[in-house]
């Protein structure tokens, strides 16, 4: 059965054709990295208009390499969501297109499903149950699957994504975007044990996560001038292990409290080498196996979404053609730049309005940590400062 994948929720467009759920005839992915990099985190806007002039492209050369044509194709899969609504909004277009020119099913995929999906296209012997520590630069989560598409969430960052944090705190430093490969660079030569930075483990059986402290405790660091004297490498490596020491006691309390012999990891922070080093060591004392997909297929790509596709597929779900992208909508101090979305939402309201969604993170002296945002200060600061125009 060979399932077209489709990917489209942040800044890489991706097309693969992945044959009976595993076998990968063709994974592209195109990165908007480059672009995004100026502005220091993702713009919405440019991110959809790239993947809009990408696809067509990515489709054509996907198919020469997958050596397959139109008419092969049984399945269409696409990310419907956690993503970017305009982002998300291509990929999907595309995706129900493609399958009502081709009278064949169109499914519509979790963004995180497809992470952990990722570890059956390596490992198609995969027994259940596993657990699985989905790390991205949205989520961070712990999840049980006893069985196909059964999710357990057991714990879930209560603010920011592991990720995330990499990336907040990369840009503190000026290091560039995206933060974690970066910082796992400079970790590598650097002392772990040089600056004992907070870890947050929310008591002694919490299975939840909170990394904002971490990036708090390093920001406060910086302003008080107590950095300045530690290399780059040594602040990278501590604050990495931080986060790991983190992640790591989680995994081994998950372990204990569900007794699982598997543990699969899943989205980017899954390339970090401390914390792959880590989770190995812990498998090895806890007799348990470690998978972790190859870097690749870690991070954002369309062969998770084909694999998760087609295990939807084979499980019975459908989805319609009227089915509608899913992007939560995202609290506005959890947003990595300064970018407003205009779009009008005819099907919401009887008459066309239109909104103004204004995605604000960390304007100096207007959002301090754990306050409510004074929405009208931030509206009259972004229009004094000249962000957005009356
Ligand atoms: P999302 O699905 O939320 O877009 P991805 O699964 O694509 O996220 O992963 C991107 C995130 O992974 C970014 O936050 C990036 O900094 C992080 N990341 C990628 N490689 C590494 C690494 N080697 N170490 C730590 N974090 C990493
Ligand atoms: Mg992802």
């Amino acid at each position: 059965m060979i399932c077209l994948g489709i990917e489209t929720s942040c800044d890489e467009t991706s097309i693969a054709f992945v044959e009976d759920g595993n076998q990968i005839r063709a994974n592209l992915i195109s990165s908007q990295v480059e672009i995004h990099q100026l502005y220091g985190g993702v713009v919405p806007e440019i991110a959809s208009r790239k993947h809009l002039e990408n696809l067509n492209v990515l489709l054509d050369e996907a198919l020469r390499e997958a050596k397959l044509s139109w008419k092969q194709i049984e399945i269409v899969a696409a990310t419907r969501g956690p993503g970017l609504v305009g982002a998300l909004l291509v990929g999907v277009a595309a995706a129900k297109s493609i399958a009502l020119g081709l009278n064949v099913p169109f499914i519509g995929v979790n963004h995180l499903v497809g992470h952990v999906y990722a570890n059956f296209l390596e490992h198609p012997d995969l027994k259940f149950p596993f657990l699985a520590l989905i790390v991205s630069g949205g989520h961070t989560s712990l999840v049980l699957l006893k069985e196909h598409l059964v999710f357990e969430t057991l714990g879930t960052t209560r603010d920011d994504a592991a990720g995330e944090a990499f990336d907040k705190v990369a840009r503190i430093f000026d290091l560039g975007y995206p933060g974690g490969p970066i910082i796992d660079k400079l970790a590598q030569k650097g002392n772990p044990r040089a600056i004992e930075f907070p870890r947050a483990l929310l008591g002694s059986d919490s299975l939840d996560f909170s990394f904002s402290g971490l990036k708090t405790a390093v920001m406060n660091w910086k302003k008080n001038g107590d950095l300045n004297h530690y290399p780059i490498e040594d602040l990278s490596a501590s604050f990495q292990e931080a986060v790991v020491d983190v992640l790591v006691e989680k995994v081994r309390r998950a372990i204990l409290a569900t007794g699982v012999k598997t543990v699969v990891l899943a989205g980017g922070v899954a390339c970090n080498t401390g914390l792959r080093a880590r989770l190995n060591a812990l498998a090895d004392d806890y007799h348990v196996k470690l998978h972790h997909p190859s870097p690749r297929l870690c991070t954002d790509n369309a062969a998770m979404i084909a694999c998760a596709g087609t295990f939807q597929y084979w499980k019975g779900a459908k989805d319609e053609l009227d089915a509608d992208v899913t992007p939560p909508m995202a609290p506005l101090e959890r947003l990595t730049c300064i970018n407003s979305q205009i779009f009008a939402s005819p099907h919401l309201f009887s008459s066309p309005k239109l909104f103004i969604i204004i995605e604000v993170q960390e304007v100096e002296g207007l959002c301090k940590e754990k306050e409510p945002i004074n929405l009208s200060l931030v509206l009259s600061s972004l229009f004094s400062s000249g962000f957005i125009k009356a």
